[in-house]
């Protein structure tokens, strides 16, 4: 497992939050449009924790 390649950041979303990363992974990408703060920070760590596409 290499996170090295996996810094999403949290941003502010028109309904909420969510979280894009360099690798081109998005929230939105996931099937959910917006997180509530927490839910962003968690699923941003979810996905810098596994190989996410
Ligand atoms: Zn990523």
């Amino acid at each position: 497992m290499d996170v090295a390649h996996h810094h999403p950041k949290v941003r502010r979303a028109s309904a909420g939050w969510a979280w894009d990363c360099s690798c081109g992974g998005a929230s939105c990408r996931t099937g959910v449009v917006s997180f509530s703060w927490r839910e962003a920070v968690i699923s941003a760590l979810n996905h810098a924790a596994t190989l996410a596409p």
